[in-house]
Protein backbone atom coordinates (compact mmCIF):
# COMPACT_ATOMS: atom_id res chain seq x y z
CA UNK A 1 0.00 0.00 0.00
CA UNK A 2 1.18 3.10 -0.89
CA UNK A 3 -1.21 5.65 1.34
CA UNK A 4 -0.32 6.91 4.63
CA UNK A 5 -3.84 6.74 5.86
CA UNK A 6 -3.77 8.28 8.90
CA UNK A 7 -0.75 11.12 8.16
CA UNK A 8 -0.55 12.92 11.49
CA UNK A 9 -0.89 9.36 13.70
CA UNK A 10 2.43 7.84 15.34
CA UNK A 11 4.07 5.22 13.00
CA UNK A 12 4.77 2.31 14.20
CA UNK A 13 7.89 0.86 11.62
CA UNK A 14 10.91 2.34 13.42
CA UNK A 15 10.37 0.76 16.73
CA UNK A 16 12.06 -2.06 18.06
CA UNK A 17 10.27 -5.04 19.20
CA UNK A 18 10.70 -3.92 22.99
CA UNK A 19 9.78 -0.39 22.72
CA UNK A 20 6.49 -1.72 20.51
CA UNK A 21 5.65 -3.63 23.35
CA UNK A 22 5.63 -1.01 25.73
CA UNK A 23 3.62 1.46 23.37
CA UNK A 24 0.95 -0.39 22.80
CA UNK A 25 0.67 -2.24 26.32
CA UNK A 26 -2.45 -0.13 26.72
CA UNK A 27 -4.16 -1.93 23.59
CA UNK A 28 -2.52 -5.44 23.17
CA UNK A 29 -0.73 -7.92 25.53
CA UNK A 30 3.06 -8.35 25.06
CA UNK A 31 2.62 -11.65 22.42
CA UNK A 32 0.29 -9.43 20.46
CA UNK A 33 2.76 -6.73 20.18
CA UNK A 34 4.84 -8.80 19.18
CA UNK A 35 2.89 -10.37 16.36
CA UNK A 36 2.20 -6.56 15.20
CA UNK A 37 6.38 -6.20 15.05
CA UNK A 38 6.47 -9.39 12.84
CA UNK A 39 3.67 -8.31 10.47
CA UNK A 40 5.41 -4.80 10.01
CA UNK A 41 8.23 -6.69 9.49
CA UNK A 42 6.88 -8.98 6.90
CA UNK A 43 5.69 -6.00 4.98
CA UNK A 44 2.16 -5.19 6.34
CA UNK A 45 0.55 -1.71 4.97
CA UNK A 46 -2.12 -1.93 6.99
CA UNK A 47 -3.45 -2.97 10.52
CA UNK A 48 -6.41 -4.87 8.41
CA UNK A 49 -3.70 -7.69 7.11
CA UNK A 50 -2.95 -8.44 10.79
CA UNK A 51 -5.05 -11.16 10.86
CA UNK A 52 -3.77 -13.18 14.09
CA UNK A 53 -5.16 -9.73 15.85
CA UNK A 54 -8.80 -9.56 16.86
CA UNK A 55 -10.87 -7.35 14.69
CA UNK A 56 -11.29 -4.41 17.83
CA UNK A 57 -7.65 -4.03 17.95
CA UNK A 58 -7.22 -3.86 14.82
CA UNK A 59 -9.82 -0.84 14.33
CA UNK A 60 -8.29 0.39 17.65
CA UNK A 61 -4.77 0.62 15.68
CA UNK A 62 -5.83 1.96 12.68
CA UNK A 63 -7.55 4.48 14.48
CA UNK A 64 -4.54 5.60 16.33
CA UNK A 65 -1.55 4.44 14.35
CA UNK A 66 0.18 4.64 11.45
CA UNK A 67 2.05 2.08 9.34
CA UNK A 68 4.10 4.16 6.68
CA UNK A 69 5.65 8.03 7.15
CA UNK A 70 6.60 7.61 3.48
CA UNK A 71 4.93 7.75 0.55
CA UNK A 72 6.72 6.48 -3.05
CA UNK A 73 6.72 8.95 -5.71
CA UNK A 74 8.93 7.98 -8.68
CA UNK A 75 10.15 4.58 -9.52
CA UNK A 76 12.62 4.10 -11.99
CA UNK A 77 14.14 0.47 -13.14
CA UNK A 78 17.27 0.31 -14.82
CA UNK A 79 18.34 -2.60 -17.65
CA UNK A 80 20.26 -4.21 -15.08
CA UNK A 81 18.08 -4.74 -12.53
CA UNK A 82 18.77 -1.84 -10.20
CA UNK A 83 15.32 -0.40 -9.00
CA UNK A 84 15.71 3.58 -7.48
CA UNK A 85 12.69 4.76 -5.56
CA UNK A 86 12.15 8.25 -4.60
CA UNK A 87 10.23 8.71 -1.61
CA UNK A 88 8.07 11.83 0.05
CA UNK A 89 8.63 12.29 3.57
CA UNK A 90 5.51 13.66 5.63
CA UNK A 91 7.49 17.20 5.71
CA UNK A 92 7.54 16.92 2.33
CA UNK A 93 11.63 16.44 2.15
CA UNK A 94 12.45 13.94 -0.67
CA UNK A 95 15.04 10.99 -0.06
CA UNK A 96 15.84 8.32 -2.61
CA UNK A 97 16.95 4.31 -1.71
CA UNK A 98 17.95 1.84 -4.36
CA UNK A 99 17.97 -1.76 -4.58
CA UNK A 100 20.81 -3.74 -6.51
CA UNK A 101 20.42 -7.25 -8.27
CA UNK A 102 22.40 -9.58 -5.56
CA UNK A 103 21.76 -13.46 -6.53
CA UNK A 104 18.91 -15.03 -7.96
CA UNK A 105 15.23 -13.83 -5.47
CA UNK A 106 18.32 -11.46 -3.77
CA UNK A 107 19.05 -8.06 -3.70
CA UNK A 108 21.16 -5.50 -1.64
CA UNK A 109 19.89 -2.38 -0.09
CA UNK A 110 21.05 0.78 -0.50
CA UNK A 111 19.39 3.05 2.58
CA UNK A 112 19.85 7.29 3.18
CA UNK A 113 20.12 8.31 6.69
CA UNK A 114 19.98 12.18 5.77
CA UNK A 115 17.52 14.47 3.26
CA UNK A 116 21.14 15.87 1.91
CA UNK A 117 23.92 15.97 3.69
CA UNK A 118 25.90 18.59 5.56
CA UNK A 119 29.60 17.62 3.97
CA UNK A 120 29.86 19.05 0.99
CA UNK A 121 32.44 16.59 -0.74
CA UNK A 122 33.20 18.12 -4.51
CA UNK A 123 32.45 14.78 -6.05
CA UNK A 124 29.23 13.78 -4.92
CA UNK A 125 25.28 15.11 -5.87
CA UNK A 126 23.50 14.75 -2.38
CA UNK A 127 26.62 16.77 -0.53
CA UNK A 128 25.86 19.64 -3.89
CA UNK A 129 22.83 19.43 -2.07
CA UNK A 130 23.22 21.02 0.85
CA UNK A 131 21.64 19.40 4.03
CA UNK A 132 18.10 19.46 4.89
CA UNK A 133 17.76 16.92 7.74
CA UNK A 134 18.43 13.58 9.67
CA UNK A 135 16.16 10.89 9.05
CA UNK A 136 14.12 8.89 12.15
CA UNK A 137 14.37 5.13 12.25
CA UNK A 138 11.00 5.12 10.44
CA UNK A 139 12.05 6.71 7.67
CA UNK A 140 15.02 4.04 6.93
CA UNK A 141 13.54 1.31 7.87
CA UNK A 142 10.75 2.01 5.57
CA UNK A 143 13.41 2.44 2.86
CA UNK A 144 14.14 -1.19 3.09
CA UNK A 145 10.40 -2.40 3.64
CA UNK A 146 9.49 -0.32 0.22
CA UNK A 147 12.52 -1.71 -1.86
CA UNK A 148 10.97 -5.11 -0.93
CA UNK A 149 8.07 -4.57 -2.31
CA UNK A 150 9.45 -3.00 -5.41
CA UNK A 151 11.37 -6.10 -5.85
CA UNK A 152 9.78 -7.95 -7.50
CA UNK A 153 10.32 -10.87 -5.76
CA UNK A 154 14.05 -9.96 -4.84
CA UNK A 155 14.54 -10.26 -1.02
CA UNK A 156 16.80 -7.78 0.38
CA UNK A 157 19.35 -9.71 2.37
CA UNK A 158 22.66 -7.28 2.46
CA UNK A 159 22.17 -3.55 3.72
CA UNK A 160 24.58 -0.88 2.35
CA UNK A 161 24.28 2.41 4.63
CA UNK A 162 25.68 4.51 1.33
CA UNK A 163 22.53 6.45 0.26
CA UNK A 164 22.16 10.21 0.89
CA UNK A 165 23.71 11.58 4.14
CA UNK A 166 26.40 10.56 6.33
CA UNK A 167 25.29 7.97 8.57
CA UNK A 168 27.87 8.93 11.64
CA UNK A 169 26.02 12.22 11.75
CA UNK A 170 22.93 10.61 12.79
CA UNK A 171 23.67 7.53 15.00
CA UNK A 172 20.97 7.59 17.23
CA UNK A 173 18.16 7.10 15.11
CA UNK A 174 20.62 5.01 12.64
CA UNK A 175 21.03 2.54 15.99
CA UNK A 176 17.49 2.20 16.25
CA UNK A 177 16.56 1.15 12.41
CA UNK A 178 19.37 -1.05 12.44
CA UNK A 179 17.82 -3.16 16.13
CA UNK A 180 14.67 -3.29 13.74
CA UNK A 181 16.55 -4.70 10.89
CA UNK A 182 18.64 -7.24 12.66
CA UNK A 183 15.85 -8.65 14.68
CA UNK A 184 15.59 -12.30 14.18
CA UNK A 185 11.48 -11.72 14.83
CA UNK A 186 12.12 -9.25 12.26
CA UNK A 187 13.98 -8.78 8.90
CA UNK A 188 16.58 -10.51 10.83
CA UNK A 189 19.53 -9.62 8.68
CA UNK A 190 23.08 -9.83 10.46
CA UNK A 191 25.50 -7.34 11.48
CA UNK A 192 27.81 -9.37 8.98
CA UNK A 193 25.62 -8.47 6.50
CA UNK A 194 25.33 -4.72 7.10
CA UNK A 195 27.49 -2.04 5.27
CA UNK A 196 27.80 1.48 7.25
CA UNK A 197 29.92 3.60 4.87
CA UNK A 198 31.30 6.90 6.46
CA UNK A 199 33.22 9.57 5.72
CA UNK A 200 35.07 9.28 8.37
CA UNK A 201 34.03 10.77 11.08
CA UNK A 202 36.15 9.69 14.29
CA UNK A 203 34.17 10.23 17.29
CA UNK A 204 31.31 8.51 15.53
CA UNK A 205 33.55 5.57 14.85
CA UNK A 206 34.74 5.66 18.20
CA UNK A 207 31.20 5.62 19.26
CA UNK A 208 29.90 2.72 17.20
CA UNK A 209 33.22 0.60 18.33
CA UNK A 210 32.45 0.94 22.51
CA UNK A 211 28.30 0.94 21.73
CA UNK A 212 28.05 -1.63 18.68
CA UNK A 213 26.28 -2.57 16.84
CA UNK A 214 29.60 -3.69 14.75
CA UNK A 215 28.13 -3.49 11.41
CA UNK A 216 31.17 -3.85 8.87
CA UNK A 217 32.44 -0.59 8.44
CA UNK A 218 33.69 0.87 4.97
CA UNK A 219 35.54 4.38 5.19
CA UNK A 220 35.23 6.71 2.09
CA UNK A 221 38.97 7.43 2.20
CA UNK A 222 39.40 8.75 -1.57
CA UNK A 223 42.96 9.68 -0.68
CA UNK A 224 45.18 8.97 1.90
CA UNK A 225 47.03 12.44 1.26
CA UNK A 226 46.02 14.82 3.74
CA UNK A 227 45.95 18.04 1.62
CA UNK A 228 43.76 16.32 -0.96
CA UNK A 229 41.58 14.54 0.89
CA UNK A 230 40.48 17.65 3.04
CA UNK A 231 40.30 19.48 -0.62
CA UNK A 232 37.84 16.84 -2.10
CA UNK A 233 36.27 16.19 1.42
CA UNK A 234 35.92 19.47 3.14
CA UNK A 235 34.24 17.43 6.21
CA UNK A 236 37.50 15.56 6.57
CA UNK A 237 39.35 14.95 9.88
CA UNK A 238 42.59 14.03 10.31
CA UNK A 239 43.72 10.81 8.86
CA UNK A 240 45.61 9.77 12.06
CA UNK A 241 42.76 9.83 14.14
CA UNK A 242 40.50 8.28 11.42
CA UNK A 243 43.09 5.69 11.44
CA UNK A 244 43.33 5.10 15.62
CA UNK A 245 39.97 4.86 15.18
CA UNK A 246 39.53 2.28 12.64
CA UNK A 247 41.75 0.26 14.50
CA UNK A 248 40.22 0.29 17.61
CA UNK A 249 36.82 -0.69 15.27
CA UNK A 250 38.46 -3.68 13.78
CA UNK A 251 39.69 -4.60 17.37
CA UNK A 252 35.98 -4.60 18.93
CA UNK A 253 34.30 -6.54 15.37
CA UNK A 254 36.62 -8.61 14.36
CA UNK A 255 35.87 -8.20 11.13
CA UNK A 256 38.03 -6.36 7.71
CA UNK A 257 37.31 -2.90 7.13
CA UNK A 258 36.32 -1.32 3.27
CA UNK A 259 38.57 1.52 2.17
CA UNK A 260 36.80 3.22 -0.52
CA UNK A 261 37.82 5.55 -3.14
CA UNK A 262 36.15 7.63 -5.85
CA UNK A 263 38.31 7.56 -8.40
CA UNK A 264 38.39 11.37 -10.10
CA UNK A 265 40.24 11.09 -13.63
CA UNK A 266 43.47 12.70 -13.21
CA UNK A 267 43.03 13.62 -9.84
CA UNK A 268 43.96 10.72 -7.73
CA UNK A 269 44.99 7.85 -9.77
CA UNK A 270 48.47 8.55 -9.10
CA UNK A 271 51.64 6.79 -8.11
CA UNK A 272 52.09 9.01 -5.35
CA UNK A 273 48.45 7.76 -3.74
CA UNK A 274 48.68 4.43 -4.33
CA UNK A 275 51.80 5.09 -1.57
CA UNK A 276 50.15 6.48 0.31
CA UNK A 277 47.31 4.45 0.24
CA UNK A 278 50.03 1.65 0.95
CA UNK A 279 50.94 3.42 4.57
CA UNK A 280 47.86 4.04 5.38
CA UNK A 281 46.69 0.57 4.77
CA UNK A 282 49.56 -0.58 6.93
CA UNK A 283 48.56 -2.68 10.28
CA UNK A 284 44.91 -2.64 9.41
CA UNK A 285 43.20 -5.74 7.56
CA UNK A 286 41.63 -3.97 4.58
CA UNK A 287 40.36 -4.00 1.37
CA UNK A 288 40.61 -1.51 -0.99
CA UNK A 289 37.37 -0.91 -2.80
CA UNK A 290 37.71 1.67 -5.68
CA UNK A 291 33.98 3.28 -7.91
CA UNK A 292 35.22 4.73 -10.76
CA UNK A 293 33.36 8.51 -9.99
CA UNK A 294 29.81 8.22 -11.58
CA UNK A 295 29.24 11.80 -13.81
CA UNK A 296 27.21 14.71 -11.77
CA UNK A 297 27.11 17.61 -13.95
CA UNK A 298 28.28 20.50 -12.89
CA UNK A 299 30.79 19.25 -10.29
CA UNK A 300 34.60 20.74 -10.92
CA UNK A 301 37.76 20.78 -8.35
CA UNK A 302 40.15 23.71 -8.14
CA UNK A 303 38.39 25.56 -11.22
CA UNK A 304 38.85 22.46 -13.58
CA UNK A 305 34.93 20.02 -14.01
CA UNK A 306 35.55 16.64 -12.78
CA UNK A 307 36.24 13.55 -15.03
CA UNK A 308 35.37 9.76 -15.03
CA UNK A 309 38.75 8.10 -14.96
CA UNK A 310 39.88 6.42 -18.26
CA UNK A 311 40.10 2.57 -18.23
CA UNK A 312 43.77 2.89 -18.48
CA UNK A 313 44.19 5.08 -15.22
CA UNK A 314 41.88 2.76 -13.37
CA UNK A 315 43.69 -0.50 -14.52
CA UNK A 316 47.06 1.19 -13.61
CA UNK A 317 45.82 2.40 -10.35
CA UNK A 318 44.58 -0.83 -9.21
CA UNK A 319 48.74 -2.27 -10.25
CA UNK A 320 50.24 0.26 -8.13
CA UNK A 321 47.76 -0.39 -5.35
CA UNK A 322 48.55 -4.23 -5.35
CA UNK A 323 52.16 -3.34 -5.38
CA UNK A 324 51.31 -2.12 -2.51
CA UNK A 325 50.54 -5.15 -1.10
CA UNK A 326 46.75 -4.03 -0.93
CA UNK A 327 43.70 -6.39 -1.83
CA UNK A 328 41.71 -4.53 -4.40
CA UNK A 329 37.92 -4.99 -5.78
CA UNK A 330 36.46 -2.85 -8.28
CA UNK A 331 32.80 -1.54 -7.92
CA UNK A 332 30.53 -2.30 -10.50
CA UNK A 333 28.67 0.23 -11.66
CA UNK A 334 25.50 -0.19 -11.58
CA UNK A 335 22.43 1.23 -11.91
CA UNK A 336 24.10 4.68 -13.68
CA UNK A 337 21.21 4.43 -16.36
CA UNK A 338 18.47 5.71 -13.26
CA UNK A 339 21.13 7.86 -11.54
CA UNK A 340 20.94 5.67 -8.93
CA UNK A 341 24.92 4.74 -8.74
CA UNK A 342 26.36 5.89 -5.53
CA UNK A 343 26.64 9.46 -5.57
CA UNK A 344 24.19 10.02 -8.18
CA UNK A 345 21.43 9.93 -5.72
CA UNK A 346 19.55 13.87 -5.21
CA UNK A 347 17.64 13.93 -8.32
CA UNK A 348 15.55 11.95 -10.76
CA UNK A 349 16.97 12.41 -14.37
N1 LIG B 1 28.37 9.70 3.52
C1 LIG B 1 28.87 8.38 3.48
C2 LIG B 1 27.92 7.41 2.80
C3 LIG B 1 27.24 7.89 1.54
S1 LIG B 1 28.29 8.19 0.17
C4 LIG B 1 30.23 8.34 2.84
O1 LIG B 1 30.68 9.36 2.32
O2 LIG B 1 30.87 7.29 2.91
C5 LIG B 1 28.68 6.53 -0.34
C6 LIG B 1 29.89 6.41 -1.24
O3 LIG B 1 29.67 7.01 -2.53
C7 LIG B 1 31.15 7.08 -0.70
O4 LIG B 1 32.21 6.15 -0.71
C8 LIG B 1 31.42 8.20 -1.66
O5 LIG B 1 32.79 8.48 -1.77
C9 LIG B 1 30.85 7.64 -2.95
N2 LIG B 1 30.53 8.66 -3.95
C10 LIG B 1 30.04 9.90 -3.74
N3 LIG B 1 29.84 10.53 -4.93
C11 LIG B 1 30.21 9.67 -5.90
C12 LIG B 1 30.19 9.70 -7.34
N4 LIG B 1 29.73 10.76 -8.00
N5 LIG B 1 30.63 8.62 -8.00
C13 LIG B 1 31.03 7.51 -7.35
N6 LIG B 1 31.05 7.40 -6.01
C14 LIG B 1 30.64 8.47 -5.28
FE1 LIG C 1 28.07 13.37 2.30
FE2 LIG C 1 29.14 10.96 1.71
FE3 LIG C 1 28.35 12.65 -0.24
FE4 LIG C 1 30.49 13.24 1.22
S1 LIG C 1 30.27 11.45 -0.15
S2 LIG C 1 28.85 14.66 0.66
S3 LIG C 1 29.90 12.48 3.21
S4 LIG C 1 27.05 11.67 1.25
Amino acid sequence: MNEAPNAENPVLTGFSRDELSSLLAPLLPPYKARQVFAWIARGAGSFEEMSSLGKRERQELTRRFSLRCTRETARLADRDGTVKLRLALRDGAEIEAVLLSGGPGRGTACLSTQAGCPLGCVFCKTGALGFLRNLGAAEMVEQLLRLREAGEGREPDRIVIMGMGEPLLNLEELRRALAVIMDGEGLGISRRRITVSTSGLVRGIRELADRGPLPRLALSLTSAREELRKGLMPGAEPLAQVKEALARYQEQSGQRLTLEAVLLGGINTGAEEAAAFGRFARGLDTVVNLIPWNPVEGLSFRGRALREPSAGEIQSFVRLLEGEGLKVTRRFRRGRGVGGACGQLGSLP
